[in-house]
């Protein structure tokens, strides 16, 4: 029988004990950058925000459930106010009509923010390649991280979410700030 890979700090029905970052550590100290700090709260609070249209929506639903147990990665506790939460997670097809809704959505929360494609049709428009389907999300708003498949299985979905968390954890304090991020937001004609 081989061997599970388990993620430190994710093993179901035992405390969470988040690895600590890089940092230089002696006899009763431990020092590392700021950066490292709010990179590493970030990176473990994250809530999400579930805009589901369809069925993608419903393996998110599974991947949240016990078996899945999505709260031990810190996310427990989905938003339904777009001012309350840091992960925009975009599952199912997103009518042309759905569009200024979700860029509306994605206006109101605050930075920093990620956003989270889940499956073939929020990515690209999927099967579903007809005059009132947008052909991905991307054509209204920055997306950092695409999960394919149709559905994606709720591993997928985990892997999906701890590469944002990677993001989340490396991300510079300044990246915000930066020309580089303006411009991004910019060729979206978001202010
Ligand atoms: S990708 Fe497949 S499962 Fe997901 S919303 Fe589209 S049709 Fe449904």
């Amino acid at each position: 029988m081989s061997e599970k890979t388990i993620i430190p700090g994710t093993e179901r029905g035992k405390p969470t004990i988040v690895a600590p970052p890089e940092g230089h550590t002696g006899s009763g100290f431990f020092a590392t950058t700021v950066e490292q700090a709010i990179g590493l709260a970030r990176k473990n609070s994250l809530w999400p925000l579930p805009f589901a249209t369809s069925c993608c929506g419903i393996e998110f639903m599974s991947t949240m459930s016990a078996h899945y147990d999505l709260s031990r990665f810190g996310m427990e506790r989905l938003s339904f106010s777009p001012r309350q939460s840091d992960l925009l997670m975009v599952m199912g097809t997103i009518a042309k009509k759905m569009a200024p809704v979700l860029r509306e959505v994605y206006t109101q929360m605050a930075e920093p923010k990620w956003v989270l494609s889940m499956g073939a049709c929020a990515s690209s428009g999927g099967i579903f390649d007809s005059y009132s389907v947008l052909q991905g999300i991307d054509r209204v708003i920055p997306v950092d991280v695409y999960i394919p498949g149709c559905p994606p299985r709720p591993e997928q979905v985990i892997d999906g979410i701890l590469k944002i968390q990677e993001l989340a954890a490396n991300e510079s304090l300044r990246r915000r700030y930066s020309k580089e991020y303006e411009d991004l937001l910019t060729k979206y004609k978001i202010d």
